[in-house]
């Protein structure tokens, strides 16, 4: 693992001795505890690699939208990590699409910054489209280094949707042209690098660095302990969802498997099924709803309340609970209160939540898909079976809950290959290494930053009210 290199030392003595970068994370804020719009891992990503990177000697800038009017501008995660609130539309939660008209103001807001503090940033590494189309128009601006992370890919994610949104062709350019202007973009695994060589260029330099957990958070915890404190029975047999609610993320496949064990176990020994001992946690967005424990309350967004009409209508409403979204300094409990966690996405780049799971001890059965064949190793630490096969999927929930002793060989193997291979220090290391590299190249190549055709602005015709910035003569209006 290494720091700054010191041939930078002159370039940064006017604030700090320490070499400056910036993390752009537009929609995914760090420091959110309730996070909107499709962004819950990046913004994990985002803090834990920055206050690692600080660790390593950075000095770590992370600037995100102001989603709260009354939030604080700056918050501090350390003495050399914090993030930056820049205004760039309303101070509201909003869609990915409603902030793409105000990218200018953000990318505006980011240069008074830097011209306020004196600061220059000779690396930028933006995470997600949005931050993505900021990096491409900063780079056309200015010798810096662009490090660009996905966390998700539009034309998978809206291959669920029933309807495609207007903005789609828009992020799918933007997604295809970081790729082959960013200096290095990173892939969390490699069937992520896979990916993005199918779907969008097969020019471009990508480098595979994984994700991480959060190694002190997400560990092995006394079950007992965890079931008693969320009120669950010793004898129940808990089955976890932890994730977004979007069509790609195969909640509804989950829901369809959960059913079927739900019935085979009421129609097979002992149990009636009024006396059926499983259960299903699902824990993701807005607020507690329905089944064996939680409170009424009104669903908050359409998916959500989709899956709260296939569990009625699936019969296992009461068995069923939608845990609404949970602090991540709570998670532990839920990953080590259940017998299995299921991740049962469509695609996945990475998965945070097959590894947290697997810290904590407890067997994932999830799609043998992306980034979580990379991470979950079948019949060691979980099971791997076909993304969308409800069958499968049942048959795979229930060998893991069938076999106590399996599941207990499953829980140890799976904790020790994350706390052997998924570290955010170890992730930060291979990040620190990277910037170093294309930091000295910056410097000794002197222009090796070349302009790429430029990228359309984001204010289609459809949205004319909006006038380009001055600033940016480099960018076309379209
Ligand atoms: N998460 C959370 N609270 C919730 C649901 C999820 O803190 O109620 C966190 C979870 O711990 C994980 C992240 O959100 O770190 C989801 O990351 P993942 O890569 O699994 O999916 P993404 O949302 O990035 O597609």
């Amino acid at each position: 693992m290494t720091g700054p290199a010191a041939p930078f030392a002159a370039s940064r003595r006017t604030v700090t001795d320490r070499q400056p970068i910036a993390l752009i994370s537009v929609q995914g804020d760090p420091t959110a505890t309730n996070v909107q719009g499709g962004a819950i891992g990046q913004s994990v990503y985002v803090r834990q690699v920055g206050e690692a990177l600080a660790k390593l000697g950075w000095q770590v800038d992370i600037f995100t939208r102001k989603a709260e009017a009354d939030g604080a501008a700056i918050v501090e995660h350390g003495p050399h990590c914090r993030t930056v609130h820049l205004p760039a539309g309303p101070p509201t939660q909003l869609l990915e699409a409603e902030v793409f008209p105000h990218l200018p103001e953000f990318i505006q807001a980011l240069q008074a910054f830097q011209t306020k503090q004196g600061s220059h940033y000779p690396l930028i590494h933006t995470n997600g489209w949005l931050s993505a189309w900021s990096g491409l128009q900063l780079r056309q601006q200015s010798n810096v280094q662009l490090v660009h992370t996905y966390h998700t890919l539009g034309c998978i994610e809206y291959q669920a949707c029933p309807q495609k949104p207007a903005i789609a062709p828009t992020r799918h350019q933007i997604e295809q042209q970081i790729l082959q202007q960013a200096h290095r973009v990173v892939a969390t695994s490699p069937q992520e690098q896979e990916a993005l060589r199918r779907l969008m260029a097969t020019d471009g330099q990508i480098e595979i660095i994984p994700c991480g957990a959060d190694l002190e958070h997400f560990r092995s915890l006394p079950k007992a302990e965890a079931r008693a404190t969320l009120g669950l029975a010793d004898h129940t047999q808990v089955v976890l969802y932890v994730g977004r609610f979007a069509p790609h993320k195969g909640v509804e496949t989950l829901i369809r498997a959960f059913a079927q064990c739900y019935e085979r176990q009421g129609s097979v020994g002992s149990a009636s099924p009024s006396e059926n001992r499983l259960r299903l946690l699902l824990v993701g967005s807005g607020q507690a709803i329905g089944g064996a424990s939680g409170s009424e309350h009104q669903a908050d967004d359409p998916e959500r309340e989709r899956l709260a009409a296939l569990v009625h209508q699936l019969g296992v409403a009461h068995v069923t609970q939608f845990v609404g979204q949970v602090s991540y300094d709570r998670l532990p409990v839920y990953y080590t209160a259940a017998d299995v966690c299921v991740i049962p996405s469509h695609y996945e780049p990475f998965g945070l939540v097959a590894i947290e799971a697997m810290a904590c001890g407890t067997p994932v059965v999830a799609s043998d898909v992306g980034g979580l064949k990379f991470t979950v190793m079948p019949g060691e630490t979980g099971l791997l079976v076909p993304s969308q096969d409800v069958s499968a999927f049942a048959r795979g929930i229930e060998r893991v809950l069938a076999d106590a002793d399996w599941a207990n060989q499953l829980k140890q193997q799976a904790a020790h290959r994350v706390r052997q291979t998924f570290s955010w220090a170890s992730v930060a290391g291979q990040l620190s290494d990277l910037y170093r590299r294309l930091l000295a190249q910056s410097i000794t190549q002197e222009q090796l930053w070349v302009d790429g055709p430029a990228v359309p602005w984001p204010c289609q015709p459809s949205t004319p009210t909006v006038e380009p910035l001055s600033p940016f003569s480099g960018v076309q209006a379209s």
